[in-house]
């Protein structure tokens, strides 16, 4: 017997099946979800998809699938839930929403991943973003589909404050290929900005995770970094990894699997909350407040951490991207 979210993911549809995926519709009744969180730079989030195709293996999202009784680690990756479109009842929740507020868009799933292009639930939610004012609204993708909607961040930013993140961990496009499967490469990614920094959009470019003996040299982080601002970025930030029990779960088998020799520094470096150390923490802070400094750019520290309040919520987003 399924109930909650359980059951209204069983009342979807199955729209497509791929060999490796399948897209599913989910019976949403709120696309925003408060985010009460201080250390968020949002008040408020929209995550249009449940589940995210790109499979990146850190990903700590992957737990929220476990609230539609999809438990097996790969559900998270390969059956996608786009939540139904009410555009009504969506101007309705913004009217919630007061002027100045933050809203982050992407804050659980990627809001760019491959069922963007069947279902244009973000390109439906930036198109009621055009028709407001004052709304502050800070995107997260790893995915240069986000230029197809350059033409309309640029309409929204006329009257609203907008901040695109792209996620760029690495600019080994072989690292960043076992780290993040089905993402799109590094410099596709540094495409996207370039060409929305050059339509006048302000884009900031994240290296989290920062991973353990992975990313976390100062040269690979510098050279991230350089892209990035090379390529038009106003912002630049890293922060460390955080591996909750189901990113655990497929990361340290992949760990043992493709780099055995850091086994070790990950039992040292992780604590049985999924959280570094704080020494390695404040390493970290330490090196990405030098590189920005270094590239020119402010210094501002930018967090990775969990919006736990959506794992609470049975209609809602969760976490990660
Ligand atoms: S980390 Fe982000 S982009 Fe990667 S699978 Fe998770 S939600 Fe998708």
């Amino acid at each position: 017997m399924f109930v909650g979210i359980a059951e209204l993911a069983r009342s979807g549809r199955i729209l497509e099946e791929k060999a490796r995926v399948d897209y599913r519709t989910l019976p949403t009744r709120k696309l925003l979800n408060r985010c009460a969180t201080a250390r968020m730079p949002f008040a408020w989030t929209i995550n249009p998809y449940r589940g995210c195709e790109f499979a990146c293996l850190y990903c700590y999202a992957r737990y929220t699938h476990e609230f539609m009784e999809l438990r097996a680690p790969e559900d998270f990756e390969t059956k996608i839930f786009a939540k139904e479109w009410d555009e009504a009842a969506f101007r309705a929740e913004l009217r919630r929403v007061k002027p100045g507020e933050s809203i982050g868009l992407g804050t659980a799933t990627d809001p760019y991943q491959p069922a963007e292009r069947r279902f244009l639930m973000t390109r439906r939610v930036l198109e009621v973003f055009a028709g407001e004012q004052r709304r502050r609204l800070w995107i997260t993708t790893k995915s240069d589909l986000v230029r197809r909607d350059a033409g309309l961040l640029r309409e929204i930013g006329k009257a609203n404050p907008v901040q695109v993140n792209l996620t760029i961990t690495t600019l080994d496009a072989g690292l960043a290929r076992k780290l993040e499967p089905l993402a799109p490469r590094p410099e596709l990614r540094l495409a996207a900005v370039r060409e929305l920094s050059a339509d006048g959009i302000a884009v900031r470019v994240l290296a989290n995770p920062v991973m353990p003996g992975l990313n976390d040299s100062r040269e690979s982080l510098l050279a991230v970094a350089r892209a990035a601002v090379e390529a038009g970025a106003t912002a630049w930030g890293a922060a460390p990894v955080f591996l909750k029990p189901c990113a655990r779960q497929v990361f340290l088998p992949f760990l043992e699997r493709e780099f055995p020799d850091l086994v070790e520094l990950y039992d040292a470096e992780i604590g049985r909350n999924g959280f570094v150390s704080w020494a390695y923490k404040a390493r970290i802070s330490r090196m990405a407040r030098e590189i920005r400094r270094e590239v020119g750019l402010p210094d501002k520290d930018v967090e990775y951490v969990p919006v736990v309040e959506e794992q609470m919520s049975l209609f809602g987003g969760a976490t990660a991207a």
